[in-house]
C-alpha cells in the first residue's frame, strides 16, 4: 500500500518509492511536483553510483560531447555518462572514453528460434513471413538461434527496470567488435542478432559496427545466408544513427521495436526520469518513411508494459492514437506488468485493466497482441 504524499490517497497501486499518484502526476503543477519526483530518481541513482542529470561540464575546459542519445552530456574529468557507461579518467581530455564503434560493453548469448521476443508473433523466426527472402523455412524457424546481444547502460532510468543488471557494468564486459563478428559469423545457425539491453542507445556506433561487420562477411564470401538484425529500445537516440539501424533491419528482414512507456511527458519523466520527447519523434520519423516498405513484413513495431495505476487504458488510448494517426496497420503490444526494481511492491496488472487497455488499443490498431499473457493465467 503506497501513499501520494500531494492528495494523501492510500492504494495498493500507488508506487511505494515514487510516492505520488497518476492524478497528481498528471494534474497538480508540474514545478510543484517535479522536485518530488526528481528527488526520488536522484536518490536511487545514487545508489547505483549513476549521475543525477546528465553532465553538462558547465565550468570545464575540457568538454567531451557525446551526443548518442538525449540527454547529450558533455563530459569533464572524473565525470560519468548519465547512461553510466562512460567514464572520463583524470588523464583523458581528446576523446570520450569507451564503448567506441569498436568496443562495447555487451553480453551475448544463443537463444533457440523462436524466442520470447516481443515481436515474435509477426516476424520471420515465429511465423510463415518473410519466406523466402529473410527466412529459413516457411514457418517458425525451429533449429535456428538468435544472438541476443544485451547492451549494458541505459539512457533512461525506470523505476520499473526488468533488465536492471545492465547497471552492474564491469571492465570484463568490454569486447572487441572484430573477435564478437567473428564468432557471430560462424556459427551459421544464428540467423538472428537482436540489440537489447538496458537500452542500445547508449551504444549505437558499435551495434551497427558489429552488424555490419557480420553482414559484409557473408556478403564477400558470396554467401546468401539469411541474417536478421533487429533493435529492440527506448527510442531516445540520435536521429541519423536510429535511421542508419533501420536501414540495416530493413535489407535484412529484422524490425525495430520500440518501448512506448507513455504518451505524457510528465509521466514518462515520473517512472523513466527522462523526456519522451525523442523517442516519440524518433517513432515518428521512422514510421513516416519507412513502415510499409516490405510486403507484408513489419519494419517496426511498438510495445507498453501496463504498468497498474500509472500506465493504464486512458494512457494506452493516447499511445494508440498517436501510432494510428502514423499507420494503424503497425504492429503494438501490451505487456503484462510484474514487479521488479524499485516497483516490487505494485501487483500484476490486473486482469480487468488488461483487457479494457487490450480493448481501447484495438480500437485504434488492427495488429495488437498481448504479451506476457501468461502472468493473466492465459494460455
Ligand atoms: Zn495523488
Amino acid at each position: 500500500m503506497g501513499t501520494c504524499i500531494f492528495c494523501n490517497k492510500k492504494d495498493r497501486l500507488i508506487s511505494q518509492v515514487l510516492q505520488i499518484c497518476r492524478a497528481c502526476i498528471l494534474n497538480k503543477e508540474w514545478p510543484i511536483i517535479k522536485p518530488h519526483i526528481f528527488s526520488v530518481h536522484n536518490q536511487i541513482r545514487q545508489q547505483e553510483l549513476l549521475p543525477k542529470k546528465p553532465p553538462k561540464a558547465e565550468k570545464s575546459e575540457i568538454k567531451l560531447k557525446c551526443n548518442l542519445c538525449i540527454n547529450e552530456c558533455v563530459l569533464s574529468k572524473n565525470d560519468i555518462s548519465y547512461c553510466g557507461l562512460r567514464n572520463v579518467q583524470k588523464n583523458q581530455s581528446s576523446e570520450l572514453p569507451f564503448p567506441s564503434k569498436t568496443k562495447g560493453y555487451i553480453h551475448g548469448y544463443v537463444d533457440p528460434n523462436p524466442t520470447n521476443c516481443c515481436n515474435s508473433w509477426f516476424c520471420p523466426a515465429g511465423t510463415s513471413r518473410g519466406y523466402p527472402e529473410y527466412s529459413v523455412t516457411k514457418g517458425p524457424e525451429y533449429g535456428t538461434y538468435s544472438y541476443a546481444a544485451f547492451l549494458y547502460g541505459c539512457t533512461y532510468d525506470c523505476l520499473f527496470c526488468q533488465n536492471w543488471s545492465h547497471k552492474k557494468i564491469r571492465r570484463q564486459h568490454l569486447h572487441d567488435v572484430d573477435i564478437l563478428a567473428s564468432l557471430i559469423y560462424k556459427n551459421k545457425n544464428i540467423t538472428c542478432l537482436c540489440f537489447f539491453g538496458g537500452t542500445p542507445e547508449a551504444q549505437l556506433p558499435f551495434s551497427i559496427n558489429l552488424a555490419n561487420e557480420i553482414i559484409n562477411k557473408i556478403k564477400n564470401n558470396g554467401e546468401k545466408r539469411i541474417f536478421r538484425v533487429c533493435w529492440e529500445w527506448n527510442g531516445s537516440g540520435n536521429r541519423d544513427l536510429v535511421e542508419e539501424c533501420m536501414k540495416i533491419a530493413l535489407k535484412t528482414g529484422g524490425n525495430i521495436k520500440f518501448d512506448l512507456k507513455s504518451f505524457n511527458e510528465k509521466l514518462n519523466l515520473a517512472l523513466c526520469g527522462v523526456s519522451n520527447k525523442r523517442t516519440l519523434d524518433n517513432f515518428k520519423f521512422l514510421a513516416e518513411n519507412y513502415f510499409g516498405i516490405r510486403k507484408d513484413l513489419p519494419e517496426m513495431s511498438a510495445c507498453t508494459l501496463m504498468v497498474p495505476g500509472y500506465v493504464n487504458y486512458e494512457e494506452i488510448e493516447k499511445i494508440t492514437e498517436f501510432i494510428k494517426d502514423l499507420n494503424i496497420k503497425i504492429p503494438y503490444s501490451l505487456l503484462v506488468f510484474h514487479g521488479d526494481y524499485q516497483m516490487r511492491d505494485l501487483p500484476i496488472t490486473p486482469k480487468e485493466e488488461a483487457l479494457k487497455c487490450l480493448e481501447v488499443a484495438k480500437k485504434y490498431l488492427q495488429h495488437v497482441n498481448l504479451g506476457n499473457r501468461f502472468l493473466l493465467g492465459f494460455s
